[in-house]
């Protein structure tokens, strides 16, 4: 293997690609490119399904950043148009608010009287501070403040991270709690990065395009553990050969799994998607809608309200999502790490492990066990493809 090619890299996702695509192209490596699915694109793959409609099998993806970098490199695989994603939670008795909650919520869950109080105490505690967590509203000595942050976690974030996550707010990691953001300048879209935006041709063909390269090959329906092992003397072999591979693989498939779990398995929260086919007229308020309050699942993705459709179809997919824990037993696909202090220390008992593999870099949300958006997942990934590139001149 190390005679034909320059690299190996281990998944064909985002990161994967970006890596892959970097070697080639600017340091002239003979890129291998394994993939165990039958397709490429990892998470972000979509597809044209029965009704005519397009839709993200691994859930509701829209580009947003504020890195420069990372959006001129992955917008050179497609053409793309602005596009800024707008979401509804539905509250219950008839409510529907967009999220992120703020100004907009309080019309809907106060009296007008009591609504204009709670705007002038929340500009006075925070001025002209464009959004903030809801941390903040509950440690505030304004008791109204307080109560509109009680009245938030209770009607949403309670019952929605119970759900999501299956722990309270209160005992998750406060990097995923301060991730919700109250908005405090009237702002109704989602994300507020200044690019926003959608490949016309959807996401999967992105990665298309990257891995589409004289020196890259794919090769999907291929596990990488027929195709290297790490020895327990930290020694990269290919499969079945005693001696090093001597090239450098970039692993991007979970970390515990190329390590036969042998500091236990990192726990994982997981998606599964029951699809409708509707009529336009009878999908989802916004092209995705969270219900809190709803039993077993969190929220609603509308796939005829997103841009790249053809808008003659009559009919729109939605796709409800029900989360799960992943354990040997439901072999659920790994979608959120659970990030907690615990699973923290067993990750970096792995990146240690890994740390001592000559040859062997880590890559993406799976190998290092940390959320990406797909902009911070390009972003490591160039990192990684110029660490590499650098170090192994050709
Ligand atoms: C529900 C959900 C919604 C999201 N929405 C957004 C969004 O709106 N905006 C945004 O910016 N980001 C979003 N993201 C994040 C986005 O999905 C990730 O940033 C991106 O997919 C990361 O790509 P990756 O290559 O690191 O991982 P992946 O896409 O998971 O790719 C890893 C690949 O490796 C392959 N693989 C694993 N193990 C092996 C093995 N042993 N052998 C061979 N191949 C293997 C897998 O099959 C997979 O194809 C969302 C994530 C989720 C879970």
């Amino acid at each position: 293997m190390s005679l034909e090619w320059d690299a190996l890299i281990v998944g064909s996702g985002l990161s994967g690609a970006t890596i892959a695509r970097v070697l080639a192209e600017r340091y002239g490596f003979r890129v291998l490119v394994v993939e165990r699915r039958g397709v490429v694109g990892g998470n972000v793959y979509d597809e044209y399904d029965e009704s005519g409609v397009f839709v993200q099998r691994y859930g509701p993806h829209a580009f947003h950043t504020d890195n420069l970098q990372a959006c001129d490199f992955i917008t050179r695989f497609s053409v793309w148009t602005p596009w800024e994603l707008t979401s509804f939670a539905d509250l219950g008795g008839g409510v529907r608010c967009p999220v992120p909650f703020g100004l907009s919520t309080i019309d809907h869950v106060y009296s007008s009287m009591a609504a204009r109080n709670l705007r002038e105490r929340l500009r006075s505690e925070f001025g002209a501070t464009p959004a903030v967590p809801v941390r903040l509203l509950l440690s505030s000595a304004d008791p109204w403040v307080t109560a509109f942050g009680r009245t938030l976690v209770e009607l949403d974030y309670r019952p929605y991270t119970s759900k999501q996550w299956n722990m309270s707010p209160e005992s998750l990691d406060v990097s995923v709690f301060d991730r919700v953001q109250v908005s405090l300048d009237g702002e109704l879209r989602y994300f507020r990065d200044a690019w926003q935006l959608m490949p016309v041709t959807g996401f999967g063909s992105v990665v298309t395009e990257m891995l589409r390269h004289p020196l890259i090959s794919v090769r999907t329906s291929t596990d990488a553990r027929s195709v290297i092992r790490v020895s327990d003397t930290a020694v990269l072999h290919a499969n079945g050969d005693s001696s090093e591979l001597g090239l450098p693989v970039v692993y991007t498939g979970p970390i515990d799994e190329l390590l036969d779990y042998r500091f236990g398995r990192l726990p994982w929260r997981s998606l599964t998607f029951e699809y409708q086919t509707r009529d336009r007229a009878n999908g989802e308020p916004a092209p995705v809608v969270a219900y809190p309050l709803a039993e077993g699942f969190t929220r609603i993705t509308d796939f005829g309200q997103f841009p790249y459709q053809h808008r003659t179809t009559e009919r729109t997919t939605v796709a409800v999502e029900y989360p799960h824990s992943v354990d040997e037993s439901t072999n659920l696909e790994p979608y959120y790490p659970v990030p907690s202090e615990e699973s923290r220390a067993q990750y970096e008992r792995y990146a240690a492990a890994v740390r001592r593999v000559n040859g062997l870099f880590l890559a993406g949300r799976l190998a290092d066990y940390r959320y990406y958006n797909m902009d911070q997942a390009v972003q490591h990934a160039l990192e990684v493809a110029e660490k590499i590139g650098s170090m192994y001149v050709r």
